[in-house]
């Protein structure tokens, strides 16, 4: 079983539930977990057990992989009060789109209805074959990105920054974060630009570098071979030497050992370049890799993380009935 940090006292008591009800021996995968990208379908056999559970990011499919079940986290906190809070501070908009991560996806119709009230056109999300209606990753936000230029504005359900930024820096558009729990509003412009201008600038920075380090990820919905392997070639065709790196986890003290690597692209989770402030040397992300190679070959870069997917999540899988 395996479970982001914030669930972990809830899946601590569900495997101690586990065990005594039905007497199953069970083990909490401990290794970072950050995404649905961090489930542990391979460690099934390692471990001589018979599935695994991925508790929290809930999503279209039920089972990815050979072995692994995910199990919805739900939260039910209401977003009244939150809302009632940004509806003035949002009076200059008329079209609002709604985005939420898992744990919120229930309270969208309610919130559509109550700024639906306030006299606001909304817009939510269509469904995919992979996330529900109006939900977005922190890389994938493909349900709203089609609808990014129907809407002025994008209120987002919940307390995560994380995930409000990049519907900012995905959709460029101006993008509300509505937090029920310190029934707190806040415009993501700032937080959104600083990051995109850090994401520039470790572009141009990796211009100058000779040494490359690509780095594939490990992790089992992160396995970008297929953009290493294009990246790598792309970089020496304009000699540059590339030494090919994988690992689980891709932190400043991992990358601290090669001293003679100038800047590095890692094809993982595109979040540990554009969210990462203390890495020394330029990391890049796939988005801002392509940039590179455009710049190197005397092409205009655009608004390169205006898509709607920094990375094509590698994660096994099963289609199930559950289609919203
Ligand atoms: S790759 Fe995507 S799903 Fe995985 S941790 Fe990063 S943002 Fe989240």
């Amino acid at each position: 079983m395996n479970a982001p940090g914030g669930l972990i006292k809830q899946t601590r008591s569900l495997i101690e539930k586990i065990e005594s009800r039905y007497e199953i021996p069970c083990y909490l995968v401990s290794d970072s977990c950050f995404g649905i990208c961090d489930t542990v379908d391979d460690d099934v056999q390692r471990l001589d057990a018979d599935l695994a559970l991925h508790i929290g990011h809930n999503a279209v499919v039920q089972k990815v992989g050979m072995f692994t079940h995910l199990i919805d986290a739900k939260d039910d906190v209401k977003f009244d009060s939150v809302i009632e809070k940004c509806i003035p501070l949002i009076g200059g908009y008329k079209r609002i789109g709604l985005a939420t991560f898992s744990q919120h996806i229930d309270q969208l119709e309610s919130a559509r209805k109550q700024f639906e009230k306030a006299g606001f056109e909304v817009r939510l999300g269509e469904a995919n074959n992979l996330l529900l209606q109006s939900q977005t990753f922190g890389c994938d936000f493909s349900t709203i990105f089609p609808i990014s230029k129907e809407v002025d504005v994008f209120c987002y359900l919940g307390d995560s920054e994380f995930h409000a930024v990049g519907v900012a820096l995905a959709t460029g558009k101006p993008t509300y974060l509505l937090d029920p729990y310190l029934d707190e509003v806040r415009d993501m412009k700032e937080e959104a630009e600083e990051r995109r201008k850090r994401a520039i600038l470790a572009v141009y920075k990796a211009l100058d570098a000779r040494v490359f380090g690509v780095v594939t990820g490990l992790k089992e919905g992160q396995r970008m071979l297929g953009r290493s392997r294009w990246i790598t070639k792309r970089l020496e065709m304009q000699g540059r030497k590339v030494i090919q790196l994988a690992m689980r986890d891709i932190t400043p003290d991992r990358l601290a050992p090669y001293r003679d690597i100038e800047a590095f692209v890692q094809t993982a989770c595109p979040r540990i370049s554009i969210d990462g402030f203390t890495f020394e040397r330029p990391v890049l992300s796939i988005p801002q890799a392509e940039a590179l190679v455009k710049l190197m070959e005397g092409r205009e870069v655009g608004e390169f993380l205006e898509r709607p997917k920094w990375i094509e999540l590698t994660v096994g899988m099963i289609p199930s009935s559950k289609s919203r």
